[in-house]
């Protein structure tokens, strides 16, 4: 997130002279470098006219990595030097990549913050790694436009946390190149489509990858891009199709466990199989093992088939995140495909049904983020044409809030609102004579802090001694254009305030975020239930202290009996008030308010009547 306004002012290049800057797609199975070249965007291709480069890259003891197709043409025989999706790395400890991962061929290194891979070429770095599919792309650029660069913008996920950002702007630094911006990938798919188009309405953007899979409603009007909602599967993408191809060859052919090597080889075969599967109606699937070359036919229904769930899962988040944008299927005007994975028809098929009309398919859907990358990179180097003015809104991805009595969350914000955002709600005081009020900052979908994550804390002090709920402190939320939170508590009869600085984001991953989001989804009903016991025991506890603190001051205005009436009760609620049970600490609670109203008329009266002694009418009115 935090990816805002386009336009920078007075970056105007003189007249005569274009500087050359680059949109890169940094992506976790290919990446693209493109340009925009006599007012066209275009992606840039190697010397065998090829444009995609595969992120992988292979260590060698000469000191020279194979990077790209080269790479990829050693995978199978050299799999622990051969590092591909390293962008799932970047940012990443090694406990993180472990869980999310599982076996995976490299030697980890459990290094300081970010995990490190051990090679023939020594330790490196996910940034190291990258900076190599980097300084590919940037070379090939440089070569291509005949120049140096003066910078590129370089696209990332929406969910990327500012770990994998700042990852990845290392990368490019280490790459040579000046790092103009990050760009979300969705938003930048937008930006190609909305100039190309000059589309209006609301968009959903689906990309399907390699290995994730993330959708994103935006809202396309007067060269205005916003984004509504984004959503998605971190562990989803084309990966997935071929891991369900490769069971099935296993199955077929009742090969058993294969070697590491063997695996990869047959997991490259699939891969390869599918993609032919997009155009063919069938094909056959070929990989070395057990000493021979094995061969299997395999038709197009057969990965259909073996993959419906994967789909299904595209398309139940993207139900979610029409939700959350409170959109129905019918208002989305058009859906913009990304992804190598959406060649599959089926694929496809789904999509258009899901929308119930066909996506937009006339720009290349491997190509469409590098190219929205290019047209916002010659904005930033300063090639602007008139008319080229527009403004981009983001959202936060989860909802921020403040712990209430009891450790319950109050949402503020809710996720997916669009940022700059201000929300302000008011609270009071619990006890007679609070002076000081305790807030806490939390972020998360869940109803009890405890399964929020906590973001900051800060009081307010110098409330004026007030009876509890008289008191009004009303405290604002506030995330500016960079996704920045800060939140200020101000008491507003006394003015007395307080404030603080957060930054939301801060070391929420994608896969926390998704986690979390599932969590709240799972949980809901139960929450529900945690949430009314947590809210029936607060007020038990009010009640006791209110009406203990009223006995004590005003037993003169109740007969015996009648106060021995309400000490019954206030016991009741006593008892009740630790129960699990929230009905029974409910019908307490109200059996102790029936009972005290008469005494409580009473008291109102006498302090209305104190009130009033020695007052003329006319005072009064
Ligand atoms: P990423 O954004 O993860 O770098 P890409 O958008 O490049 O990924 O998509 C890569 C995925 O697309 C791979 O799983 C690849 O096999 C798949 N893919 C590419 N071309 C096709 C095709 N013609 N049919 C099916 N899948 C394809
Ligand atoms: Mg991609």
């Amino acid at each position: 997130m935090a990816l805002l306004q386009i336009s920078e002012p007075g970056m105007a290049p003189a007249p005569h002279q274009r500087r050359l800057a680059v949109g890169i797609d940094l992506g976790t199975t290919n990446s693209l470098v493109a340009a925009v070249r006599s007012s066209v965007p275009e992606v840039l291709a190697d010397e065998e006219g090829r444009v995609l480069l595969p992120s992988a890259v292979r260590y060698r003891s000469n000191g020279y990595p194979n990077i790209g197709h080269a790479a990829l043409a050693e995978r199978a025989n050299d799999p622990a030097n051969t590092v591909v999706s390293v962008k799932r790395f970047m940012g990443r400890a090694l406990a993180d990549v472990q869980r999310l991962y599982g076996e995976l061929p490299y030697d980890f290194v459990d290094a300081d913050g970010m995990v490190q891979l051990r090679t023939v070429a020594g330790i490196k770095s996910p940034v190291e790694v990258s900076a190599e599919i980097l300084a590919t792309l940037r070379q090939r650029a440089e070569g291509s436009l005949g120049d140096d660069i003066v910078g590129a913008v370089i696209t990332v996920p929406a969910y990327f946390d500012d770990a994998q950002r700042q990852a990845t702007k290392d990368a490019a630094r280490l790459a040579g190149l000046t790092v103009l911006r990050l760009l979300n990938e969705p938003t930048a798919a937008a930006i190609a489509y909305g100039l190309d188009n000059g589309s209006e309405g609301l968009y959903a953007i689906y990309d399907l990858g390699g290995g994730t899979f993330d959708i994103s409603i935006l809202r396309l009007s007067k060269g205005v891009f916003e984004v509504l909602a984004t959503g998605g599967d971190t562990a989803l993408g084309g990966d997935d199709f071929d891991a369900r191809l490769a069971t099935l060859a296993l199955e077929r052919l009742q090969l058993g466990e294969l070697t590491e090597q063997e695996q990869a080889g047959l997991l490259t075969a699939a891969r390869e199989a599918k993609e032919q599967l997009s155009t063919q109606e069938h094909t056959s699937l070929s990989f070395n093992a057990k000493g021979k070359l094995q061969t299997l036919e395999i038709h197009r229904l057969e990965l259909v088939k073996a993959t419906e769930d994967l789909v299904k899962r595209t398309l139940t988040a993207a139900r979610k995140a029409l939700r959350d944008a409170g959109l129905s299927v019918d208002e989305i005007k058009g859906t913009v495909l990304v992804g190598g994975a959406t060649r599959m028809p089926h694929v496809r098929a789904a999509v258009a049904e899901f929308f119930g009309k066909p996506p937009l398919i006339n720009l290349d859907p491997d190509q469409v983020v590098a190219l929205g990358a290019a047209i916002q990179a010659n904005l930033l180097a300063g090639n602007r044409n008139p008319g080229d003015d527009w403004l981009l809104l983001d959202v936060i991805p989860l909802s921020l809030g403040v712990e209430t009595m009891g450790g319950l969350v109050e949402k503020i914000i809710p996720r997916n609102s669009t940022i700059p955002v201000a929300r302000a709600q008011e609270f009071t005081t619990f006890k007679d004579g609070q002076t000081a009020l305790a807030v806490h900052v939390v972020q998360g979908e869940r109803e009890l802090v405890s399964d929020c994550r906590s973001l900051a804390r800060f009081e307010l002090h110098g409330i004026p001694p007030m009876v509890a709920g008289a008191a009004r402190i009303r405290v604002t939320y506030q995330v500016d254009a960079d996704g920045l939170l800060s939140v200020a508590a101000r008491e507003m009869i006394s003015g007395v305030e307080a404030s603080i600085m957060v930054k939301p984001s801060y070391g929420l991953g994608d896969n926390d975020i998704s986690r979390m989001l599932q969590d709240s989804f799972q949980s809901a009903e139960q929450d529900m239930k945690a949430r009314a016991l947590r809210e029936q025991q607060v007020e038990a506890k009010r009640m006791v202290e209110a009406t203990t603190a009223a006995l004590v001051a005003d037993k003169a205005l109740l007969s015996a009996d009648e106060s021995n009436r309400i000490e019954c009760l206030l016991h009741e609620v006593e008892q009740k008030k630790e129960s699990t049970d929230h009905h029974a600490i409910k019908d307490a609670i109200d059996a102790l308010s029936r009972g005290t109203e008469e005494f409580a008329a009473r008291r109102m009266d006498r302090s209305v009547r104190q009130a009033l002694k020695g007052k003329k009418l006319d005072e009064i009115t």
